[in-house]
C-alpha cells in the first residue's frame, strides 16, 4: 500500500467503461496553459473531456521558453498530422490562465525569495519570473510573450484569463487574437 494505491483503484473504475480516443485534433481546438496548483485543475474546472483540449502546467501557469516550445511543437505536429482537415488559417487557440492566491505570489517577496533561492538552487531571476503575485497583469504579460515569440506560428491565437479560487469563475482578461 502506496499513496498512490486508492487511485490506482479509482483507474482500474474508470478503464472498466473506457474507450480509447482516436488520434485527431483536440477537439476543443484549444490549448490550456494553467498553473500545477492542485486546486485549478483545468479538466475539472473548463470541464475537460479526453482528447478535449492538451494542458500545459508549470507554477504559476507562466509562458516560459519551455512552454513556448511545447506550443510550437504542438502546432507544427497538427499541421503535419491533421493539416488537411484544417482551415487555412486557423489552427487552435492557446488559453493563458493564472489564478487567484496563487502559491508562486510569495516569489515576489525578495526575502523569500532568497531563502527559495538557496534552499531550492533556482536561480532568484528564475523564481522572480514566475511569480503571480496579481493575476490580472501576470496574464496579460504572458500573452503579450508568447504573441511576440517568433516561434508562434501565425495561426495560433492567444487568450488571457484569470481563475478565482474563491468563487470558481474564469474571467476573460485578453480577448483571443493573432500575432
Ligand atoms: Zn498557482
Amino acid at each position: 500500500m502506496t499513496r498512490i494505491t486508492p487511485l490506482l483503484e479509482r483507474n482500474e473504475q474508470f478503464a472498466r467503461d473506457y474507450t480509447a480516443p482516436a488520434l485527431g485534433l483536440p477537439a476543443a481546438q484549444l490549448i490550456v496553459v494553467s498553473c500545477l496548483d492542485h486546486r485549478v485543475d483545468p479538466a475539472i474546472v473548463l470541464g475537460l473531456r479526453l482528447g478535449d483540449a492538451p494542458v500545459i502546467r508549470n507554477a504559476g501557469g507562466r509562458v516560459t521558453p519551455a512552454v513556448i516550445e511545447d506550443i510550437a511543437f504542438l502546432a507544427f505536429l497538427a499541421g503535419q498530422l491533421f493539416g488537411d482537415q484544417l482551415a487555412a488559417d486557423a489552427l487552435f487557440e492557446v488559453a493563458v490562465i493564472h489564478h487567484t492566491q496563487c502559491g508562486t505570489g510569495f516569489l515576489a517577496d525578495p526575502d523569500f525569495r532568497r531563502q527559495a533561492a538557496e534552499a531550492t538552487g533556482i536561480p532568484e531571476a528564475t523564481l522572480e519570473a514566475s511569480a503571480v503575485a496579481d493575476p490580472h497583469l501576470t496574464v496579460k504579460t504572458d500573452v503579450e510573450r508568447l504573441l511576440a515569440s517568433p516561434l508562434l506560428s501565425p495561426k495560433v491565437s492567444v487568450s488571457g484569463h484569470v481563475y478565482d479560487i474563491a468563487t470558481g469563475h474564469v474571467t476573460t482578461t485578453v480577448v483571443a487574437r493573432y500575432q
